[in-house]
């Protein structure tokens, strides 16, 4: 097997940029291209079902230029799966499904070729979906789909727990309390971002009763869903047209749906189907020739080398156009090189509306690839549009993810509030501050995605519970809603996981000889946890019921005031500042623009603080139960222990047209 020494070199004279890589119908014909430019043969497979020995025929493919190997069947292949065979060195022949696949039978192991129209549910072009002008507008919440509706207090049918078909259930409930769908409605999010629904490797499919779960960043198929949640993995369509039914549910409702996407590895590292069709291409390699491994799962893809993005690129592109996507979150985005993140953007923004893009700014291990050439979040100003994980404002309200007692501003950590007022201005430059400019990163306010819990690490609740376990549970509640207040009206984007807004816990059984106390009790890093972790017990909304609402009342004020959502880095100039408090830590921040003026004050002290309104007449938007009370008011306000309190001025009477 002949190595690449100079890939920039390989890539001129051997990469192809047509647009039918894969199958492609045409006519009455079928089309099958396949890049793999050092085989000495390629053969395609055709099979009646998706496992098994069913082999119908296996036909040579014909050489192309630029790499690219053909071969057309002169009939309409409906209902017929595939592999492809490639050899190298005139000897190993390695079987494997189609990279570019875009259905699979079950477990991922053959390609589907079907007409896709087939799947789509009734009226799924008359849809449009939600419109967003910018991330600064939309309010994302983060969801796993068997967490989602798999315990029994989510009130869904037992047929469809855990799978898509549960976000389309309309009336659901525990008690009187909203679950699922009806929750999403009633919560008021612009958008769902579901963790991994692409083809990954770890459930297996044709055991729905075995007791197995993962979050799914372990990617098998990228252009196929996973067959796991659908009601049928073995027939490829159900979970396809399943997935659209979850889509149009959720447009239906004006709520967006984003992708979680896992360009940056794959799990079968030499097994997997990139290597296979081509090895040594797809990954990195250290200069001792072995695969690197930046995601910290045994290996990185490789960005930078152009068939690998033109793969990334023909996937997004398939995915958001098939799926009617709103957006897409880069898991290890750190992984990928700028100029691929770039490219990346400018053909997520040929969508009308444009989609949502960020990702997380670092990545899980150390890459050969030069750091100046990577998406790190220290690199922010080279990709100013793609947004980012704040991971400075999320350890400022509660305190460093990976000692479970550090606390945060929230909790009685009286030095963070620099990194805080900053993350509060968007994470752009402002004239007040000076400090902690570390936190002080992006281009323009809409490239930070604020956020104090996602999948990753402790619940909100949880940490709290570690950290501030000498406070009481009511403080720790007002503790919780003050967190949630801070990256709820921060300027960018704000982010929240599902059940954040009810006191997600992710409860956890003490192995044997284990201690049991408040760390052991909670999982902080549950992928393959049992549902008894992961699952969102609706219940404990019934339970927390106030929390609920609170979390609810912060989403609509955001949504109903444009100065909680500055576009650009001179709206924030010109209408964020901060009022002397004579106190660091007690934040008292002003929004203001022609129309309207809001005074948000947050207060972690236990003890409760007063401040002197500036003139005007005002009234208290939100209290620290979510509640407007329309009584004028000015002067001195007093702000309850560890609370928000935001009020808003009347507007002037002004006579207009
Ligand atoms: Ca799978």
């Amino acid at each position: 097997m002949i190595k690449i020494s100079d890939f920039a070199e390989f890539d001129k004279y051997h990469s192809y940029s047509g647009g039918d890589l894969g199958a492609t119908y045409s006519g009455e014909k079928t089309v099958f291209k396949t890049w793999s430019p050092h085989a000495t043969g390629v053969y395609l497979n055709l099979y009646l079902d998706g496992e098994g020995s069913n082999l119908i025929e296996t036909l040579p493919m014909e050489r192309k230029g630029h790499g690219v190997w053909c071969v057309e069947l002169m009939y309409h292949t409906e209902d017929i799966f595939y592999t492809f065979s490639y050899e190298f060195d005139n000897r190993h022949r390695k079987e494997t499904i189609d990279i570019y696949a875009h259905a699979c039978g079950i477990n991922g192991k053959r390609g589907y070729l079907t007409d896709l129209t087939n799947t789509d549910p009734e009226g799924w072009n008359d849809i449009p979906r939600p419109v967003c002008q910018s991330p600064c507008d939309a309010v994302v919440y983060e969801c796993h789909v068997r967490d989602f509706s798999v315990d029994p207090s989510s009130g869904i049918p037992f047929e469809d727990k855990g799978h898509f078909i549960a976000f389309t259930k309309e009336g659901s409930r525990y008690h009187n309390v909203t679950t699922c769908l009806d929750h999403l409605k009633e919560l008021g999010v612009t958008h769902v971002q579901l963790l991994p629904v692409f083809d990954y490797a770890t459930v297996d499919e044709s055991k729905p009763f075995k007791a197995q779960y993962n979050w799914g960043y372990d990617p098998l198929n990228y252009n196929c869903l996973e067959g796991s949640y659908s009601s049928d993995p073995y027939d490829p369509r159900v979970r396809i047209r399943e997935f659209k039914e979850l889509v149009a549910a959720l447009h239906k409702n004006g709520i967006g749906v984003i992708m979680d996407v896992v360009y940056n590895h794959t799990y079968f590292t030499e097994e997997s189907a990139f290597e296979k069709s081509f090895p040594y291409y797809y990954h990195r390699l250290n200069r001792d020739g072995r695969f690197s491994n930046g995601s910290g799962c045994g290996n990185e893809t490789a960005s930078e080398h152009k068939m690998y993005r033109k793969f990334m690129i023909d996937s997004l592109k398939f995915l958001a156009s098939e799926f009617k996507l709103d957006g897409f979150r880069f898991d290890l985005m750190g992984l990928h090189d700028i100029e691929t993140v770039n490219l990346i953007r400018e053909e997520l923004d040929k969508f009308d509306p444009p989609l949502l893009m960020y990702g997380e700014g670092w990545t899980g291990g150390e890459s050969p690839m030069p750091s100046d050439k990577l998406a790190y979040k220290w690199n922010s100003y080279c990709f100013g549009r793609v947004g980012l994980f704040n991971d400075n404002i999320r350890d400022a309200i509660k305190g460093g993810t990976f000692n479970p007692y550090d606390i945060g501003y929230v909790s009685g950590n009286r030095n963070a509030s620099a990194v805080l007022k900053r993350g509060l201005a968007g994470s752009v430059p402002h004239w007040q501050l000076n400090n902690a400019r570390e936190a002080c990163w992006a281009y323009e306010p809409g490239q930070a995605v604020n956020y104090c819990e996602a999948h990753d690490n402790h619940t909100l609740w949880d940490k709290l519970s570690i950290c501030a376990k000498h406070f009481s549970r009511e403080d720790r509640v007002k503790m919780d809603k003050l967190a949630a207040a801070l990256f709820m009206l921060a300027q960018g984007m704000p982010f929240f996981q599902l059940g954040q807004d009810f006191l997600r816990s992710k409860p956890r059984t003490p192995k044997e000889g284990e201690p049991l106390n408040e760390v052991t009790r909670v999982d902080h890093n549950s992928y393959n946890s049992p549902d008894s972790t992961n699952s969102v017990k609706w219940y404990e909304k019934l339970e927390n019921l106030e929390v609920f609402r609170y979390y609810k009342a912060l989403i609509r004020l955001r949504r109903s005031n444009k100065l909680f959502r500055l576009r650009t880095k001179e709206d924030v100039g010109s209408c964020l500042c901060f009022l002397d408090t004579y106190d660091d830590n007690f934040i008292v921040m002003k929004l203001e623009d022609e129309r309207d003026c809001l005074i948000c004050m947050f207060n972690p002290y236990p003890e409760q603080r007063h401040f002197q309104l500036p003139e005007g007449n005002y009234y208290l938007r939100l209290d620290n139960r979510g509640r407007v009370n329309r009584t004028p008011v000015s002067g001195g306000q007093t702000v309850p222990p560890i609370s928000a309190m935001i009020f808003k001025r009347f507007r002037r009477q002004v006579f207009e047209e």
